[in-house]
C-alpha cells in the first residue's frame, strides 16, 4: 500500500500555538491589567512540552507499533488513502475521542492522568497545553479498533493529531460564541469553557473533540448560560504549580483511597474504575449528586 507523506503538524502547530498564547495574554492584560496568570501559563505549556513532546514520543512508538501490529496482523479489511477514507476518519475518530473523553471523566483510572488537563482555574490557550504525561500509555485502546477494521496506523495517528490541534484555539475567552450554525455542529470556546467549568450544571458535560453532535446525540450537552458563570477547574482544586504534582497527585490518591479502605478486593478495584468521589461505603459524592443538590437550592 502506498502511504503518502503526511505534513507533520505539530512542527507547525508549535510556532503558531507560541505567538497565539502571548498575544492573548496581550489582549487580555490590556483590558484588565495584571489579571493574566503568568505563572499559571508556563505551568501549563511546561507540562504540555514535557507531557507531549518528551513522554508524548515514548507513548507514540509503543502505540505505532501496537496499531501496525494490529493493522498487520488482524486487520479485517483494507482501506486506503483516499478522500472517503479521510471523510470516515474524521468521523470515527472523533466518535472514538467522544468516548474516549466521556470515560476520562467517568472512571478513575483515566481521570487520574485526564484531571492534569482540567487542574487550572485559568481558561485561556494555554491552559489548553496542559496535558497529561500518562493518558498517551493507555488511552489508545478506544482507536486501536479503527487498525482492526482496516485504516492504516499514520492515518489514525494523523487524524488524532488533527483532532488535538482543533481543540487548541477553543480554549479562550475572548470569543464569546461563535455563528448559530457553527455552534450547533461545531465544538466551540462556549461549550468548551462550559467542559472545564467546576460548576455543578457543568460537571462532565461537552465532552466533544471537533464535533459538538456526539453531546447532543448522547444526553451530555450542556450550554454556557449567562446567568452560570463558569468557574474553571475542579470540584477539590490542587493550588499547586508543581508539575509532578499536578501529573502524578490523583495516581497516588487513586491508589491510596483503594489500598486504605478496608473493603473486600473487588471493592478496592472498583475505586480505580468508578467515577472520581466514589467510595465503597456510599459515603462518596459524585457529579451527579452535587448536579442534584444544586437544583434543589435553585428550585
Ligand atoms: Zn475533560
Ligand atoms: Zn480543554
Amino acid at each position: 500500500m502506498q502511504v503518502p507523506d503526511l505534513p507533520k503538524l505539530i512542527y507547525y502547530a508549535i510556532p503558531f500555538f507560541v505567538i497565539t498564547v502571548i498575544i492573548e495574554g496581550l489582549i487580555i492584560n490590556k483590558h484588565s491589567p495584571k489579571s493574566y496568570k503568568t505563572k499559571d501559563a508556563i505551568t501549563s505549556i511546561v507540562t504540555g512540552l514535557i507531557g507531549n513532546v518528551f513522554i508524548g514520543l515514548l507513548s507514540k512508538i509503543l502505540v505505532l507499533f501496537l496499531f501496525t501490529y494490529t493493522w498487520e496482523h488482524i486487520r479485517i479489511a483494507t482501506i486506503p488513502f483516499a478522500w472517503w477514507s479521510w471523510l470516515l476518519i474524521f468521523f470515527l475518530d472523533d466518535f472514538a475521542y467522544y468516548w474516549f473523553h466521556r470515560i476520562s471523566h467517568k472512571s478513575r483510572v483515566f481521570w487520574a492522568s485526564h484531571v492534569v488537563h482540567h487542574s487550572s482555574e485559568e481558561y485561556n490557550l494555554s491552559t489548553a497545553l496542559r496535558q497529561t504525561w500518562t493518558g498517551g500509555f493507555y488511552g489508545f485502546v478506544f482507536w486501536i479498533w479503527l487498525a482492526f477494521i482496516g485504516f492504516h496506523p499514520i492515518m489514525i495517528l494523523f487524524q488524532m493529531s488533527v483532532s488535538l490541534i482543533y481543540q487548541y484555539w477553543i480554549h479562550t475567552e475572548l470569543i464569546h460564541k461563535m455563528p448559530k450554525w457553527f455552534e450547533y455542529i461545531f465544538n466551540t470556546p462556549s461549550h468548551h469553557r462550559v467542559h472545564h467549568g467546576s460548576n455543578p450544571l457543568y460537571l462532565d458535560k461537552n465532552h466533544a473533540g471537533i464535533l459538538i453532535i456526539w453531546d447532543r446525540m448522547f444526553g451530555t450537552f450542556q450550554p454556557e448560560v449567562e446567568e452560570e458563570k463558569v468557574v474553571y477547574g475542579l470540584v477539590t482544586n490542587i493550588k499547586t504549580y508543581n508539575i509532578f504534582r499536578i501529573a502524578f497527585q490523583e495516581w497516588g490518591n487513586m491508589f491510596t483511597d483503594a489500598f486504605k479502605a478496608k473493603t473486600s478486593f473487588v471493592n478496592k478495584l472498583k475505586y480505580f474504575l468508578k467515577p472520581p468521589g466514589w467510595k465503597h461505603d456510599g459515603t462518596g459524592i459524585l457529579s451527579e449528586d452535587l448536579l442534584e443538590e444544586w437544583k434543589k437550592e435553585n428550585r
